[in-house]
């Protein structure tokens, strides 16, 4: 059995509903996590946005809008009465599952976190009503398998992943019959038993969850592209789908910027060695790309971006022969909850990046405490992955070359086999992710 994932451009429109339960459905019995519809999860966003700020007109305008909108997909996506019938009222639920906030939203009772979980939780529940009700109007034996009666996370908000085997083994038990399950990405329970998620982009990870909790042959994630590409094929011509990767090649490229896979995807997977496998639903029989524990040894496999990088210098002749230095700076952005990306330290000095400023004031007035510090905004991390292994001579001096006189702030290599990062201003991106093909896979 395998777990295949379909993400929301995948389930956007009746079409590709349908197009997807064909897809599922040539692959046997398989367990299918759904996304909600694409654009969705940002309607309900929106909803809460305007509830917190006990804005009710603007919650009920947006609200109204994806009723329509959802009302027209169930008129052309099912044919029967009956089963138009059903799935209005299923998904009328959630409609007044949300209203039902709306009267709340005033000064007395504010909106609330957990509220907003409950909303951004309807997307996929909506979704996946239809993919069964679709199915079993084929005369399919669906079975639903429903998210938040097996999901759960801990107060850290890691999957409880005895509890999501225990609980998933019982429900597949009880569909014996059934030749196809559906369930829904992103949405579980919290440690209390509240509606909560696994973060936005998370239906990824419910796929690998359930893939590893069952010891599946594969995780496959069906996306609208031909698998992971080896430069972003958005500004740069000519890139390729990577046949094969390494996890850890996966991980770096996912984090950096790859957006096809959601970083945390990739952990369960690999922990449980189950291969990931992502593929395009609108051309089911390219190859994709396999991520798994083996891949081609001494190769670049790819190259990847991530925008918004901040990068603070704290200079000190104190660090010199000192030690506890680099634990006062961590610590600092420890305790601002701000996570750091690249590093890269010198005897008087030590640059870190991070991608969060919402703290950046504080952790700057912090940091005086220790050096002088100055910070660069608008930067972009580049990063080369694949088998670069130190032992592998010549495939840093060659992505550094690749630059040409595009000037690089920092560079970091040595932290894993598997990347090294430049970090470049934003305004040279593009020229140095086509550089770096040109001369890293030629042609
Ligand atoms: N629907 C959720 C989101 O838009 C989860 C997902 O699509 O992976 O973030
Ligand atoms: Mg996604």
């Amino acid at each position: 059995m395998k777990v295949l994932k379909f993400g929301g451009t995948s389930v956007g429109s009746p079409q590709r509903i349908k197009h997807v339960a064909s897809l599922a459905l040539e692959r046997g019995r398989n367990i299918v996590v759904l996304s909600a519809m694409s654009g969705t999860t940002n309607s309900l966003v929106e909803i809460s946005d305007y509830l917190y700020k006990g804005n009710i007109p603007g919650a009920q305008e947006i609200l109204n809008a994806l009723e329509a909108k959802y009302d027209a997909v169930v008129e052309e996506l099912l044919t029967t009465v009956g089963a138009r019938a059903e799935a209005l009222k299923a998904i009328g639920r959630s409609w007044d599952l949300i209203r039902g906030f709306f009267a709340r939203g005033d000064r007395r009772a504010p909106f609330t976190a957990k509220q907003e979980k409950e909303i951004l939780a309807q997307g996929e529940l909506i979704s996946t009503a239809l993919m069964v009700a679709h199915l079993r109007e084929r005369g399919v034996r669906a079975a639903m398998l429903p998210a938040l009666s097996f999901m759960r996370t801990f107060d850290n908000g890691e999957p409880d992943m005895a509890y999501i085997r225990e609980k998933l083994s019982v429900l597949l038990a009880q569909h014996a019959d059934a030749e196809l399950f559906i369930t829904q990405g992103f949405i579980c329970r919290d440690s209390a038993g509240q509606v909560a998620n696994l973060q936005r982009g998370g239906s990824d990870y419910s796929a690998s969850i359930i893939g590893a909790v069952l010891d599946l042959e594969e995780i496959q994630i069906w996306t609208d592209i031909d698998g992971m590409h080896n430069n972003d094929p958005r500004f740069v011509e000519g890139t390729r789908p990577v046949g094969r990767l390494h996890f850890e090649e996966a991980a770096e490229l996912a984090y950096f910027g790859a957006k096809i896979l959601h970083p945390t995807c990739v952990l369960p997977a690999k922990l449980h060695n189950i291969p990931v496998r992502l593929l395009n639903t609108l051309d089911p029989q390219a190859p994709g790309t396999l991520i798994c524990n083996t891949a081609p040894d001494g190769t670049i496999k790819a190259i990847a971006a991530k925008d918004g990088i901040t990068a603070i210098k704290i200079k000190s002749g104190r660090m010199l022969l000192a030690y506890g230095f680099l634990h006062k700076v961590f610590e600092t952005f420890e305790n601002h909850r701000t996570s750091i990306d690249m590093i890269a330290t010198s005897e008087v000095g030590v640059t870190v990046t991070v991608d969060n400023v919402e703290r950046l004031a504080a952790i700057v007035d912090e940091l005086k405490n220790f050096g002088t510090v100055s910070v660069d905004h608008d930067m972009v991390i580049l990063c080369v992955v694949g088998d670069l292994e130190w032992h592998n001579a010549g495939f840093e001096a060659r992505a550094v070359a690749a630059l040409g006189d595009i000037p690089i702030r920092m560079i970091s290599y040595g932290g894993s086999n598997y990347n090294i990062s430049m970090l470049v201003r934003k305004d040279d991106k593009v020229e140095a992710l086509r550089r770096l093909s040109a001369n890293l896979f030629p042609v």
